[in-house]
């Protein structure tokens, strides 16, 4: 393989030993935010050794969220990392699975595109994991950074860690940097922290062919002088290699100070000999974010009503995007996880009534559907700022035409196919295909916004665009009826087909749409909707008469 379109692209791989979670995708995404901070232009992406074509048909308690990117992919959720982390927008190609390599290599062989030849993982599989990640070079990206999902030493992770291997053979030594992170425990009875699971982990990558260039050690408390030169001499990396990455206390942001205080960013670019290309690092952007998040006094209870909440991971952009709400408005946002099939108990019990804000996320299928259209009616009849999001614009369309229009046996065809009412339903041309469960709309969708409405006021604009991951929709049979019964279908496609966004005008914050806003939060610019979530939620917890947004002019974008 050749050093293709992007000759002077450098690449980084991150490998991962002795335990899974040890934040992998954290730490390339933070080296990732420090090499742009040095000037460079830098992508991602994610190998991950399952079998699964994509993590699009996997249960969220399986994988946690599916990250869905501009152009439609559904992909790991470290990807979200990523993108919040460098702040570029990813796509499909920036996640491969074992599955979908093993795919394309299959069709291949069926088109005879290997001339006859005995197929095998090596080279055919090696090579099309090489092309992968070269697909990503592009003469305008200074470094591709690659995590290999999975821990060294697992079966599933060793065509990934041959294809790694031969690649710097590929493309020269110096465009490429390994980088292995490790687990350094503290074990209490001897009160020391122990590097023989590094050693060890360290003897497996070198068994496959790689030597480490740097060691991430992961741990709860810094690594010491001494014990980094213990594994710097037996692992046989400088000892400015050996990053010390100790917990992050307060929250992930902060991870990028963390390794640049360690030299990592230093020590990548000398290995990969990028001195000359980078500027000064200037974090200063980076610092001023993790000193809000440090600062943040104020409290504010939020509520996320979900079906997997046993996992937070699935929901973890919508988390992230409460976050970064809260750092922008100086404001500790407390999370109260809540069980959608317990909602309607805890409403009887009166509950949910220390909840400042409402979230309602998105989810397939019928388990907790009643608990979520109850809380809509619950945070529509007793002004709580309730933001929904996909599956949350549908169960509020739901609570609405059931209790403010009098369609009583209104639903969504995903929960009780012969409804008499579909106020949501699949749209006539997905029907065709609705025995396969109908088409997903998937991607990036513009719409357009209400002159005057609470979105357009939050967005400072009326064009916008936003991702999508579902298969049913506003029933435009209903729209009529919902909005001479008050509801504002405040965003539409630009064909006025489909509702994109409602809204309660006169609530300080009843708000849903039909796409997946917090895909496009950034730590230090949060989605315009989950801003004004938080803000009318902060208003509502220091029992101030929450603002009409609507009224209120000074809440455009530069707000
Ligand atoms: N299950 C709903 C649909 O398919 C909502 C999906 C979602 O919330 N992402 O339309």
């Amino acid at each position: 393989m050749r050093q293709a379109a992007g000759g002077r692209t450098k690449y980084v791989f991150v490998t991962g030993g002795v335990s899974s979670s040890l934040g992998k995708g954290l730490t390339a995404s933070a080296l990732g935010r420090l090499l742009k901070c040095r000037g460079l232009s830098v992508t991602m992406c994610k190998l991950d050794p399952y079998i699964n074509v994509d993590p699009g048909t996997m249960n969220p308690f399986e994988h946690g969220e599916v990250f869905v990117t501009e152009d439609g992919g559904e992909t790991d959720l470290d990807l979200g990392h990523y993108e919040r982390f460098i702040d570029e927008n990813l796509h499909r190609d920036s996640n491969a699975t074992t599955g979908s390599i093993y795919s394309a290599v299959i069709a291949k062989e069926r088109r005879g595109d290997y001339l006859g030849k005995t197929v095998q993982v090596i080279p055919h599989v090696t090579d099309e994991i090489k092309e992968r990640v070269a697909r990503l070079a592009r003469d305008d990206i200074d470094v591709v950074i690659v995590e290999v999902g999975g821990t060294v030493g697992d079966i599933e992770i060793v065509p990934f860690i041959e294809a790694i291997r031969q690649f710097r053979r590929d493309v020269g030594r110096d465009n490429v940097c390994y980088v292995h992170l490790t687990l350094v425990p503290y074990l209490a009875p001897s009160g020391e922290q122990k590097t023989k699971p590094t050693q060890h982990s360290v003897t497996e990558l070198r068994s496959r062919g790689i030597q480490p260039d740097v060691i991430v050690c992961r741990s709860d408390q810094p690594i010491s002088d001494g014990l980094k030169r213990k594994i710097s001499l037996l692992c046989d990396v400088p000892i400015e290699a050996v990053i010390s990455a100790v917990d992050a206390s307060k929250s992930i942001y902060e991870i990028p100070l963390v390794l640049h205080d360690e030299g990592m960013d230093d020590f990548v670019c000398k290995v990969l000999r990028l001195e000359g290309r980078t500027t000064e690092v200037d974090l200063a952007g980076w610092e001023t974010l993790v000193s809000k998040v440090e600062e943040a006094s104020d409290k504010v209870q939020i509520g996320i009503i979900g079906k997997y909440v046993n996992l937070p991971d699935a929901y973890l952009s919508v988390v992230e995007a409460l976050r970064h709400a809260g750092y922008y408005h100086g404001a500790q946002v407390d999370l109260e996880w809540v069980q959608a099939e317990e909602v309607i108990g805890m409403l009887a019990g009166n509950h949910l009534r220390n909840l400042d804000g409402i979230v309602i996320p998105g989810g397939f299928g019928e388990r907790g559907i009643e608990g979520m259209i109850a809380a809509a009616g619950y945070a529509r009849e007793h002004d709580v700022p309730c933001l929904g999001l996909c599956l949350g614009l549908q169960v509020m369309v739901i609570d609405y035409s059931r209790n403010v229009v009098g369609i009583e046996r209104a639903n969504s065809r995903e929960f009780e196919h012969s409804t008499p009412d579909p106020v949501i339903d699949l749209m006539d041309d997905q029907a065709e295909v609705a025995d396969m469960g109908g088409t997903m709309r998937l991607g990036s969708y513009v719409a357009c916004l209400k002159a005057g409405s609470q979105v357009a006021q939050a967005y400072g604009e009326q064009v916008v665009s936003e991702r999508h991951r579902h298969r049913y929709e506003v029933n435009i049979r209903y729209r009529r009826r919902l909005e001479d019964a008050g509801l504002s279908c405040s965003g539409t496609s630009p064909d006025d087909r489909l509702v994109e966004f409602i809204e309660l005008p006169g609530h300080p914050f009843w708000i849903g749409t039909q796409a997946h806003p917090e895909f496009k939060s950034r730590p230090d610019r949060p989605h315009p909707l989950f801003r004004e979530l938080v803000r009318a939620s902060m208003a509502r917890a220091e029992g101030r008469l929450p603002r009409l947004l609507a009224l209120d002019g000074s809440l455009g974008a530069g707000d």
